[in-house]
């Protein structure tokens, strides 16, 4: 009796050992990675459309013209990763494609990799715990796997790509761990925008990036969001300093260039 119970003593503590090292990330004391439990619905909704204006207001800001190949950055996509209780804007990314000469710089893969540099080794893996990653564009599978790895715990985005699909497999299957949720902006640019790269796709070949650099689609979504954005009052107190942050962020990228 006493033999099996410190075999069973044993096979416990090794399986501790193993959860240790491998199990999911704890998130940090007294918080929770779940920001829909701690804040009321109406709240998360708008402080994610907030978020999502502040993503296309950035691809506004950043727009490159169709034809313009001289000093060309990439495509006009852009994502932001925001602090889920201290509103911060910690890092933002850009599609820099054709600036590096690389079909692998990605808005959100070159954010996480900047992200990433500014915590040190020890705070790694619990790097991105109480944050929220806003994409201009629905992920595509290489950022999705990122973005798991990096174990982001919220993606909100705004055009859904109907090619790669990458968000809408990984949420339906729930085969993405790492990632506990991601979801669409209920915003009215957000429907037009889908609609129009519904419309757009049967006459366009290339495809949603060139359909992302229509002058109409700079004018009727991304300019009209950052012209939404900064005429916006915060309905909630609690996303006044939010909205107050994106409006701060734009006014000292248009400073510091890009
Ligand atoms: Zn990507």
């Amino acid at each position: 009796m006493r033999t099996k119970s410190k075999i069973a003593m044993f096979i416990i503590g090794i399986g501790l050992l193993i959860f240790h090292i491998d199990g999911p990330v704890a998130p940090a004391d007294g918080q929770s990675t779940d920001t829909s439990k701690t804040l009321d619905a109406e709240v998360q909704k708008e402080r994610d459309q907030i978020g999502l204006l502040a993503a296309f207001a950035l691809v506004a800001e950043t727009w490159q013209h169709q034809g313009q190949m001289a000093n060309r950055r990439g495509h006009n996509i852009a994502a932001l990763l925001i602090h889920d209780f201290d509103d911060t804007i910690l890092e933002f990314g850009l599609n820099r494609n054709f600036e590096k000469n690389s079909a692998i710089e990605h808005a959100e893969l070159r954010l996480l990799q900047k992200a990433s540099r500014r915590l040190n080794k020890k705070e790694y893996r619990k790097l991105f715990l109480n944050y929220t990653l806003y994409s201009s564009l629905e992920p595509c599978p290489m950022c999705q796997g990122a973005m798991s790895i990096a174990r982001i715990p919220r993606l909100v985005y705004g055009l859904d790509d109907p090619y790669f699909k990458a968000i809408k497999a990984c949420y339906y299957q729930k085969s993405c761990p790492g990632q506990w949720c991601s979801s669409k902006v209920d915003h009215p640019l957000v429907h037009l925008i889908d609609r129009m790269y519904l419309n757009y796709k049967p006459h366009e070949k290339p495809g949603i990036t060139y359909f992302l650099e229509q002058d109409s689609v700079r004018d009727k979504i991304f300019d009209a969001a950052k012209k939404e954005l900064f005429n916006l009052k915060a309905k909630y107190p609690r996303n006044e300093r939010l909205l107050k942050n994106a409006k701060d962020f734009f006014r000292n990228f248009s400073r510091s260039g890009n």
